[in-house]
């Protein structure tokens, strides 16, 4: 008798949890990725921040082989699902596309920034999702400091010194903090023209607060935190256009060089091929195992997925997916040993959510527990070095945490040259801002 073949798409959180639970099944394990690696998603701010290099929140998606004997990992797009046909197909590079059989499937592909219908503001305004996303914005943000420096044009270089940032969730939130906190410390004494602590960051929300899924008065001290820094808050702004020149929002033009998207994400274009219902955000609607209404052996975790838990769909974090992509792992394991069926649904276990802003501060709910401050700082800081994948990067980690702690100093400031370049051509792209 052949073996079960699962097929995994997607190495993130979920998917990652699942191929673990998986371990010693009796069965063929499938993962599929477009990516070679795992990326640490809440740290990817400080790669864009120059805090970390990439390699520091990565792991190699093949190493998991290494550690368990029934899976195999395969790079390439996922072009197709058929529900019916029980078939996958996979586009790796150079290679024709594969059609994959499979007896179950988890889909656990995530998410993409969503710019609400005005995906032409993605040319403008980048998003972070992927490690070169990460270094393009690393790439941006110290380019306009350098076209600052040298510019003699001085509505040019206010508008070179001047950050845009779209959206007041977690990403927003970090990421203002972490720009504010490299303009004023690190940057501080590197220009003879401009001083960087003439940066202005702005943050826009559209909502009436910042950190909207965290309780009020959480907000408010993230809020009071940021404005401390030198961030200006502005919630109830609507972002009509973002162009070349900036953004316009609600009747006002900021002119800024660097306008970055940290509102919204919809669900990975995955979850379309498997012709099912779904929620406003793309997400399919799964049933109490996590599995499709009339296919009991396809399962969607994770960002892909629209799970409800006391009348309230399911947030898009990290736990969620992890836990998510557990149970679905045990419990297809569960069914292959020809064990009775599990009769209990899915049930998140809320452990908390957590939010920094710059160095010393972060903000914790849990249950009725909110608290704030430097212990909370530190407490952020020792979950997510133990969460990191690689026994390395934690090590690393910690060694530039603490690099950075006491000197102020990032050691990923580089903006890298475009491949081949000529020396001209470096200089008109910093010029471009
Ligand atoms: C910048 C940022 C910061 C965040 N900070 C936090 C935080 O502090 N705390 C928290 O709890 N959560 C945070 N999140 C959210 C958290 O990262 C997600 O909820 C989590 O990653 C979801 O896991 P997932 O497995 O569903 O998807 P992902 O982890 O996104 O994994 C999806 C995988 O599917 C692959 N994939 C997608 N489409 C295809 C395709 N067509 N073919 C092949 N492969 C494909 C992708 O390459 C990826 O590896 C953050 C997210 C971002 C973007």
């Amino acid at each position: 008798m052949s073996l079960n073949r699962i097929i995994i798409l997607g190495g993130g959180f979920g998917g990652i949890a699942a191929v673990r639970a998986l371990k010693g099944c009796d069965a063929e394990v499938l993962l599929l990725d477009r990516r070679n690696h795992h990326i640490f998603q809440p740290l990817l701010y400080q790669v864009a921040t120059a805090v970390l290099a990439p390699s520091e929140v990565a792991a190699p998606l093949r190493q998991l082989a290494q550690e368990q004997p029934n899976l195999s990992v395969m790079m390439g797009e996922v072009t197709g699902v058929d529900l019916a046909a029980k078939i996958v197909r996979l586009k790796a590079p150079g290679l024709p596309e594969r059609r994959l059989a499979f007896d179950y499937l988890v889909v656990a592909t995530g998410a993409r920034p969503s710019y609400f219908g005005h995906d032409e503001f993605a040319a403008y305004a980048p998003s972070l999702k992927t490690l070169a996303d990460a270094e393009a914005i690393r790439a941006r943000v110290l380019s306009a400091y350098e076209f600052a420096e040298q510019t003699d044009d001085l509505e040019e270089r206010s508008r070179a010194l001047t950050f845009v940032l779209v959206g007041g969730g977690a990403t927003g939130v970090e990421l203002a903090a972490s720009i504010a906190q490299m303009a004023r410390i690190t940057m501080r004494c590197n220009f003879r023209r401009i001083d960087a602590a003439d940066t202005r960051i702005l943050l826009l929300e559209g909502g009436k607060r910042i950190l909207a899924n965290f309780d009020e008065s959480l907000s408010r001290k993230a809020a009071l935190r940021l404005e401390k820094l030198g961030v200006t808050v502005r919630t109830g702004v609507v972002v009509e256009v973002v162009d070349e020149r900036g953004v316009f929002a609600s009747g006002e033009r900021i002119e800024s060089a660097t306008v970055l998207w940290t509102a919204g994400v919809q669900a990975s274009p995955i979850v379309k091929m498997l012709d099912t219902t779904t929620d406003r955000a793309g997400r399919a609607c799964v049933g109490p195992f996590l599995s499709l209404a009339d296919h009991s052996n396809v399962f969607v975790v994770g960002d892909a997925a629209a799970f409800i838990q006391a009348d309230r769909p399911l947030p898009g974090v990290a736990q969620v997916a992890i836990q998510q992509g557990r149970y679905v792992g045990k419990r297809i394991a569960g069914e292959i040993r020809k064990r009775r069926p599990d009769s209990r649904p899915f049930e998140y276990f809320d452990r908390g959510n957590m939010a920094v802003v710059g160095k010393n501060f972060a903000v914790l709910e849990r249950g009725r527990i909110r608290t704030s401050g430097f212990a909370t700082w530190l407490l952020w800081a020792f979950l997510h070095v133990m969460f990191l994948p690689q026994l390395q990067n934690r090590l690393r980690v910690q060694m530039q945490w603490l690099w950075s702690y006491f000197s102020g100093q990032r050691s990923s400031r580089l903006i890298p040259e475009p491949l081949n370049a000529k020396p001209e051509q470096v200089v008109s792209k910093v010029g471009k801002l």
